[in-house]
């Protein structure tokens, strides 16, 4: 494959020219996959041939890079798979501009704006849709947190960066996805990136092993607002630590906000450079405490009001007074009642709570410091789908346990605060990418709204709750 930067030169195509050339680019399309080719695959133009090459054009050189560098293997097999005789590929840019072009910044400039609007993942938010400001209850542990998010919301610089810190099920995800939902809500072309500290790392991990650091750097520099969870598991690798550094600066530097969500202030942090630490020491930092009891009751009323449900006062005051220090657990508190209720036809009644949560609520008092393990949820998810824990933790292929496997990994990562690492450890000594795999592909049927795995979900809940 040649580089060459020439003006447009355009050749009308006979017919049968096209028809190659269109097979080509079918070819293309399969070998890489429909989402990757729609990419910058679409914009490769036949331009004209010669005696050993046939000449193609995209826009921009960075369109060029980007189809050479990431998929140069498969263009040039298809292209030989296709034109079976002698000639090769050459790719030219068909740029205009190119004279004209005042600095290498703004050839940047412009690539990014390309990417903005090209690339998908660039309106891929990954926001749970429940997680706004609306059901957010204020109260007096959570309300200078809930008034910084605001600010942010307002204006995504006002403290660059927030930094939000408290225990395990306060509502620190819950705030800072509710301020990624207010910007997009305002400004719908913003560039909102949610991404948890160590799917940043897992990331890098990949770039760096496809050898794609600049998709990697294009993916995350070209975001408005930046929306890190969990910022307590950014590898302790160099890697990972520079490569946030110099995200975190690019951002900064050109105006962009930042929010951090952490289970302990920047200081307590040890794993994270002192450069760094001191970034995020900056701005402004808040916490997050336990709810007190009004701010329980509350909650409780909230959701009980939306899902429509009746339970009765004394029955709100029992679950509050008993789950005192992660709201996950009161809320699953509640909904284990709900369920148990309306299985049973039963009217929830305060002496129905007593019997029927004692234990879940003893378990659970404990759970809040000690959140379910990886063991629980796979001898639940074995349980229901009649399989022994060793098979689950097989290498296994077969759709009757793969599936099984794939909605445990899941479920880990939702109730328990394992990394990939981890978890994938746990099943048999998987990588992590297995389970992000796992995790990708239940999320995609979540958003499709499947309802099975919908039930099979809250089913095994249930189960690991009982
Ligand atoms: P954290 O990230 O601090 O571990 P989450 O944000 O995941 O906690 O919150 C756990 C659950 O509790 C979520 O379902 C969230 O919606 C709910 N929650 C937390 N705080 C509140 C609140 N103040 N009002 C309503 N729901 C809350
Ligand atoms: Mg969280």
């Amino acid at each position: 494959m040649g580089f060459t930067n020439q003006q447009s030169n355009k050749q009308t195509a006979t017919g049968s020219q096209n028809k190659q050339w269109q097979k080509f680019l079918d070819e293309f399309e399969s070998e890489i996959g429909r989402r990757q080719f729609q990419v910058f695959g679409t914009l490769l133009e036949y331009e004209r041939e010669t005696e050993d090459k046939i000449i193609a054009c995209v826009p921009k050189s960075f369109h060029k890079e980007w189809l050479t560098e990431k998929h140069g293997d498969a263009l040039n097999n298809c292209f030989s798979k296709i034109y079976t005789d002698q000639k090769i590929l050459d790719i030219s840019v068909d740029n205009k501009d190119n004279g004209s072009l005042s600095s290498i910044k703004d050839q940047q400039e412009k690539d990014l704006q390309d990417v903005k609007r090209s690339f998908p993942f660039a309106r891929n938010t990954d926001l749970n849709p429940g997680y706004t400001f609306d059901n957010f209850v204020v109260g007096s542990t959570n309300e200078y947190a809930y008034t910084a998010a605001r600010a942010v919301a307002e204006d995504p610089t006002s403290y660059n960066p927030l930094f939000i810190y408290g225990g395990v099920g306060l509502g620190k995800t819950h705030l800072l996805q509710a301020i990624g939902h207010k910007i997009k809500q305002r400004w719908e072309q913003a560039n909102v990136k949610y991404v948890s500290a160590e799917k940043f790392t897992n990331e890098i991990i990949q770039a760096l092993m496809e050898k794609n650091q600049k998709e990697f750097k294009y993916r995350y520099r070209s975001t408005d607002l930046f929306l890190v969870d969990d910022i307590q598991f950014l590898a302790k690798t160099d890697r990972a630590q520079e490569e946030f550094f110099h995200t975190f600066n690019e951002l900064y530097e050109s105006g962009k906000g930042i929010v951090l969500c952490s289970d302990r202030p920047p200081h307590e942090i040890s794993k994270i450079e002192e450069r760094l630490r001191n970034r995020f020491e900056m701005g402004y930092t808040v916490d997050i405490k336990p709810p007190d009891y009004e701010t329980r009751v509350a909650i409780l009323q909230k959701k009980i009001q939306q899902s429509g449900i009746v339970v009765p006062q004394e029955v709100i005051n029992i679950i509050a007074s008993n789950v005192t220090s992660n709201i996950r657990v009161l809320e699953g508190c509640l909904n284990r009642l709900t369920v148990t209720a309306s299985l049973s036809n039963n009217e929830i009644t305060p002496d129905l709570a007593r019997q029927k949560l004692s234990d879940y609520m003893d378990e659970n008092r404990q759970a809040a410091d000690k959140p379910v393990t990886i063991q629980q949820i796979q001898e639940a998810t074995a349980s229901q789908f009649n399989l022994s824990v060793n098979e689950l933790k097989s290498k296994k292929r077969t759709r009757s346990i793969a599936f099984p496997r794939q909605l445990s990994m899941y479920l880990c990562r939702e109730l328990t605060n394992s990394s990939y690492a981890d978890i994938g450890e746990e099943f048999g000594g998987r990588d992590h990418s297995t389970v992000i795999h796992a995790e990708n592909k239940i999320e995609n049927k979540l958003d499709q709204q499947d309802s099975t795995v919908k039930t099979q979900l809250r089913q095994l809940k249930n189960e690991i709750y009982s």
